[in-house]
């Protein structure tokens, strides 16, 4: 291990579901017939990138899915042991796994403790049972507050995910879902809008889904904004808020383009200046790997000059730590505060972007235009 040498992030893909949910794009299976066969050539994965980076330690470790909570204890032990043999994981390092309500019990929790996993990321989604069945989701409210009080015996660091924006959801019951998720004192909470994704069966029911109007799902987002900031939550990403202490260092190390690698199908990685993601194809997954050989991708880039100006800019301005202009000219070449100015002022003044000093970054009214924001900002190619 060379002390100068950087440590980086690792992210677990587990893709199996117990069902889908119906929203849901994430590439993740409901057969867990071959996930023994997958476990196994998960670490052969694990062991060809602890060998190419063998100088290297891992600070922050995420397992997502998919479900990872989904697989039983004696497989999570298979899983997180044979991480703990091939990486050297940092004392100190944060280590979150996804977990589901309903798909957690003691023998887990003593599991997921022992192998060092101090940080649950848990999918409540909504406090309503109804909305939580229009989801498809696998659990009630009530399975989710038996799993979290469950999970605080054994786990600190707790994340809530919600979601805004379903079918039938009025302002009144997603400010009842904020009111129960603070109320039980969560560390973290992760807060993102339905998106109807294709392919999904919430995009194939079209116009019978009833989905609220854009200005209510605006007018969640920033109630929102401001009822977690009275309730001690640090906004510190558009869909991230944190108490003291307790902000993502995983996701953080993706915004801030810090290196990661992720392993199983259709993760991402960031290293060495390239990214690159492995195919969504279980079999062919498991075929490659069984021969020792890497497994297939579905894209390999080496990034240009303007792909790293132009990552720069997104990247940072999702964070409310915003856009140090003087960094982006310094390291790549790239003077914002000129090329944009006047569209820079124009965005103050309408109050979608604060500037200090040498930092732009969006406030909450500007995180819901973001996209068209950023676009604007985007240097030409
Ligand atoms: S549990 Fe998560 S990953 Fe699985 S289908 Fe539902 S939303 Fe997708």
């Amino acid at each position: 291990m060379k002390a100068d040498c950087p440590s980086f992030g690792l992210y677990v893909h587990i893709p199996f579901c117990l069902k889908k949910c119906a929203y849901c794009d994430f590439f993740s299976q409901t057969d867990y017939s071959i996930a023994n066969a997958y476990l196994q050539a998960l670490l052969t994965e694990a062991s060809m990138v602890s060998e190419q980076y063998r100088e290297r330690t891992i600070d922050t470790v995420y397992i997502g899915g998919g479900t990872p909570s989904s697989l039983s204890a004696s497989q999570l032990a298979v899983l997180l042991g044979g991480l703990r043999e091939r990486f050297h994981i940092n004392a100190d390092a944060e280590f979150t796994l996804e977990a589901n309500p309903a798909t957690l019990d003691e023998e887990k929790l003593g599991v997921l403790r022992s192998n060092g996993v101090n940080r649950l990321s848990l999918g409540l989604q909504s406090a309503s049972n109804t909305e939580l069945c229009t989801l498809s989701r696998i659990h009630s409210y009530e399975d989710f507050e038996k799993t979290y009080s469950l999970a605080r015996q054994y786990i600190d660091n707790i994340s809530l995910d919600l979601m805004f924006g379903l079918p039938d959801q009025t302002e009144g019951s997603f400010r009842d879902t904020l009111n129960r998720a603070v109320s039980l004192k969560p560390n973290h909470i992760s807060m993102y809008a339905l998106k109807i994704e294709e392919g999904t069966p919430f995009h194939r029911m079209g116009e019978k889904l009833s989905l609220p109007s854009e200005d209510e799902v605006a007018n969640m987002y920033l109630y929102a904004c401001d009822f977690l900031e009275k309730a001690g939550f640090q906004q510190y990403e558009i869909s991230n808020f944190a108490r003291q202490g307790c902000l993502s260092r995983h996701n953080l190390r993706y915004w801030k383009r810090k290196e990661y690698i992720g392993i199983g199908p259709a993760a991402h990685s960031f290293i060495g200046g390239r990214r690159y993601a492995n195919q969504k194809d279980l079999a062919a997954y498991i075929q490659a790997l069984s021969r020792w050989e890497i497994p297939p991708r579905s894209e390999e880039i080496t990034l240009s000059l303007q792909d790293e100006i132009e990552e720069e800019i997104m990247l940072k301005l999702r964070t409310t730590a915003g856009l140090d202009m003087v960094y982006l000219k310094e390291k790549f070449g790239y003077a914002i505060e000129k090329t944009a100015a006047s569209k820079i002022r124009e965005y103050v003044k309408h109050g979608f972007l604060t500037h200090k000093g040498n930092t732009i970054a969006f406030t909450p009214r500007g995180f819901l235009v973001s996209n068209t924001v950023i676009a604007d900002l985007l240097p030409d190619e």
